[in-house]
């Protein structure tokens, strides 16, 4: 059995990670999202073992000591992470997996699976960032500028990424991802067909 692909999807906050997640998996149904698990409250609309596992810190820690976190960060005051058992039967089973994860966790990502497929999604500017974290209103003043000051920094991290592509038109940066899971299943496929052909 061939693995699947192991794609993260990250970048700074307010580059729009959870839209451009939604609008790709209803669009590619053999991709298989990874649902995170965090410490933080859940909100209203969100469901319960689809939008995130919600669990209390003990329980996240203790997880943490049994080494079965692929990768996690606080965030905000917040653990949020990736359980490893899930990804790793999925990517067995052959499905490709992705996860939504903010910077911190995707180089850890990389770290431990250096084959993964890292799109770092780019702001078209740093006023338009700025715009979409004041318009979301889920942060104060304080926050958006350490937002800010972050992004800079993981901007700055953004050449450890497979490829970058820039959020300015929702359907033009979804399809441009997909040409890009498309482009590495098609490398993968050629690949292993190598592998396994006589010489
Ligand atoms: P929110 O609280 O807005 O749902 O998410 C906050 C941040 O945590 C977002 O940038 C989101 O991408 C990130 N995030 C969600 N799940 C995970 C995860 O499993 N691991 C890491 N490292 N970040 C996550």
């Amino acid at each position: 059995m061939v693995k699947g692909i192991l794609f993260v999807l990250s970048g700074p906050s307010g580059t729009g990670k959870g839209t451009v997640c939604k609008k790709l998996l209803e669009r590619e149904k053999e991709l298989c999202l990874s649902v995170s698990m965090t410490t933080r409250e859940c909100r209203e609309g969100e469901i319960p073992g689809v939008t995130y596992n919600y669990v209390s810190k003990e329980t996240f820690k203790g997880m943490i000591d049994n080494d079965e976190m692929l990768e996690y960060a606080v965030y905000n005051g917040n653990y949020y992470g990736t359980p490893r058992e899930a990804v790793d039967s999925l990517l067995s089973s052959g499905k490709d997996v992705l996860l939504e994860i903010e910077p911190q966790g995707a180089l850890q990502v990389k770290k431990l699976f250096p084959e993964a497929v890292l799109i770092f999604l780019v702001p078209p500017s740093m006023k338009e960032l700025k715009n979409r974290l004041v318009s979301r209103g889920r942060e104060s003043s304080e926050e958006i500028e350490e937002r800010i000051k972050a992004a800079k920094w993981e901007l700055a991290q953004a050449e450890k990424y497979s490829v970058h592509i820039v959020n300015d038109d929702l359907d033009v940066c979804t399809q441009n991802i997909i040409d890009y899971l498309n482009e590495k299943r098609g490398e993968r496929r050629m690949i292993d067909k190598l592998i396994n052909e006589e010489a």
